[in-house]
């Protein structure tokens, strides 16, 4: 009975030891592959909720807010309308920096206002007409002549403004990129087919 016993205990040893050799192998395994890529939703939704640049209405200050917010915010800071920064790349922008830096800017629109509750009204009636206005860059507008300006021109002044992206957003979004294809790749590796190809989905097994 006695040997009996110590077989079992042997056996119980060694199926214990043979677990956590075998538990061992596989998180090592497992700590060497790479991260399990993220759903292509998670990506989106983090590449649109990156971090833009906004700028108040009346003080100037820069907001930093998700980007997913639109084209304006009301700030809680300084309780003013923030709107989206944009940036001129005309060549021949007066608002260009010592160092030919674009001029940033931004096109408030005065319908907008924060209530009382803070929150956001909209009133047309608060936008007065302004004939000067011509473009979305101030600067520029202050040198275009519109009665001389060619159709071309004035589509190529409507391109060379776009929205502000912060450095930081731009190495962001390339990652996202990067890791977009990743999980492009992963989903063809894995037979993983979009739920809108209208074919069953596979799961891969662990
Ligand atoms: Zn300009």
């Amino acid at each position: 009975m006695q040997r009996g016993l110590f077989m079992k205990t042997c056996r119980c040893v060694s199926n214990r030891f043979l677990t956590s050799v075998v538990v061992s192998i596989l998180i090592s395994g497992c700590a060497k592959q790479p991260p399990f890529p993220r759903t292509r939703d998670e990506i989106i939704q983090e590449s649109l909720s990156l971090p833009a640049l906004y700028l108040t209405e009346k003080t100037r200050q820069r907001v930093v807010a998700p980007e997913s917010e639109g084209v304006l915010i009301v700030d809680k800071k300084s309780g003013e309308i923030a709107w989206r920064a944009l940036v001129c790349t005309a060549p021949d922008c007066p608002g260009k920096g010592p160092k030919g830096e674009p001029h940033i800017c931004s096109e408030n629109d005065l319908s907008y206002f924060v209530k009382t509750d803070g929150s956001l009204g909209y009133d047309p009636k608060r936008m007065p007409l302004d004939p000067t206005k011509i473009g979305m860059c101030q600067k520029c507008n202050s040198v275009r002549n519109p009665a001389t300006e060619t159709e071309q021109k004035r589509q190529q002044y409507t391109q060379w403004v776009q929205n502000y992206v912060l450095p930081e957003s731009i190495i962001r979004k390339k990652q996202l990129e990067e890791e977009l294809k990743r999980r492009v790749q992963y989903e063809r590796q894995h037979r993983i087919l979009r739920p809108d190809s209208q074919q069953k989905m596979v799961i891969p097994q662990p």
